[in-house]
């Protein structure tokens, strides 16, 4: 089962980063994964995500 990798794009300044959360697409599939926080590398925001927001790469 490939992983997927989670990113996201900051709502704050825009910029793409890794969440570094990695799921099976399963399981990326049935979960609801709401309202989840995640801190951008690049200016430090810490804001909550809904699932419709990630990006999802395969690995
Ligand atoms: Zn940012």
């Amino acid at each position: 089962m490939a992983k997927l990798a989670l990113w996201l794009v900051c709502r704050s300044c825009g910029r793409e980063f890794d969440t570094r959360l990695r799921l099976d697409r399963k399981s990326f599939e049935r979960g609801t994964l709401a309202a989840n926080y995640h801190t951008c590398p690049y200016c430090g925001e810490r804001l909550t995500y809904k699932k419709a927001e990630y990006l999802t790469r395969e690995r």
